[in-house]
C-alpha cells in the first residue's frame, strides 16, 4: 500500500458515519478537474507506512465508525484487499472511493466493503474526453455493473464542469444510469480547490441550471441530490 495521507476524522466522506480517510497514491487516469493531482503519480515522496495507519486505528477503536479508502485510485494498490480485511478485523466499517479503473479487482474486493462511492465521469462513449485515457469508458461500465450486482451500498456521483458537459448532457447521463439500474445518484458541482488545470479554471462558460437538472432527474432515482452548487 502506497499511502499518501490520512484524514483522522471526517463526517462527509462516508455518508452517516464518523470516518477516517486513507489517501492512496497513484491513479492511471488524468482528469483535468482532479482536486488531488498530487496523488496521480504512482510514486511520490513522503509515504505513511501502513503499520502507522493500523496503529492509529487501534487508538480509535470505539471512536470512529469507519475507514474510507480514497485517492488517487485505491484499487491501483495490490494490497488493498488485505488492508481492508485488517481494517474490518479491527471492527470498522469500510468505504471505498473509486473511479472504477480496475473492474476485475473491484469485483473481487467489493465483498470487503460496506459502502462504495463511485465516480461516473460521462456517458461511457465520451469517457476519454474527461479521463484522458482510451478504453476508460469500458472499464467504468464494467465497474458500475459490478457495483450494482454486488448488493453493496453505494452512491454514484458525477463531477460537473459546465465547460465539459451541458445541462442536456448531464440529463442524458442520468437517464442512462437510471436505465442501467442506478438508484442513488449525486451530480456534484466542480470545485476549483486543488484543480491545476488553467483551462478549466479560466473557462468562462454559462452556469448550468441545476433546477432544470434536478427536475428532470430526481424522479428517476430512489435517492438523488446535487452537491455543492
Ligand atoms: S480518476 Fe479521480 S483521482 Fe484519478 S485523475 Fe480522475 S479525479 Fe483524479
Amino acid at each position: 500500500m502506497q499511502i499518501a495521507g490520512l484524514t483522522p476524522l471526517t463526517t462527509t466522506d462516508y455518508p452517516g458515519k464518523l470516518a477516517a480517510v486513507v489517501f492512496c497514491q497513484g491513479c492511471p487516469w488524468q482528469c483535468a478537474y482532479c482536486h488531488n493531482p498530487g496523488l496521480i503519480p504512482r510514486q511520490a515522496e513522503g509515504h505513511i507506512a501502513w503499520e502507522e495507519i493500523i496503529s492509529f486505528l487501534q487508538r480509535r477503536q470505539g471512536l470512529l465508525d469507519g475507514v474510507v479508502f480514497s485517492g488517487g485510485e485505491p484499487t491501483l494498490q495490490s494490497g488493498l484487499g488485505a488492508a481492508c480485511q485488517q481494517v474490518r478485523a479491527l471492527g470498522f466499517k469500510t468505504g471505498l472511493h473509486t473511479a472504477g479503473t480496475y473492474p476485475e479487482r473491484l469485483k473481487e474486493w467489493l465483498p470487503l466493503f460496506d459502502w462504495v462511492g463511485m465516480d461516473i465521469k460521462a456517458r461511457f462513449g465520451d469517457y476519454e474526453k474527461i479521463s484522458g485515457v482510451p478504453g476508460s469508458g469500458e472499464r467504468a461500465s464494467l465497474s458500475l455493473q459490478a457495483v450494482l450486482e454486488s448488493g453493496v451500498d453505494y452512491e454514484i456521483r458525477t463531477t460537473v464542469h459546465p465547460g465539459q458537459i451541458t445541462e442536456n448532457g448531464i440529463i442524458l447521463l442520468g437517464q442512462e444510469l437510471a436505465a442501467l439500474g442506478v438508484q442513488h445518484y449525486v451530480p456534484q458541482a466542480f470545485r476549483a480547490q486543488g484543480c491545476v488545470s488553467s483551462d478549466l479554471l479560466q473557462l468562462d462558460v454559462k452556469p448550468l441550471s441545476w433546477g432544470t437538472i434536478q427536475a428532470a432527474l430526481q424522479p428517476l432515482f430512489q435517492s438523488f441530490s446535487i452537491r455543492g452548487n
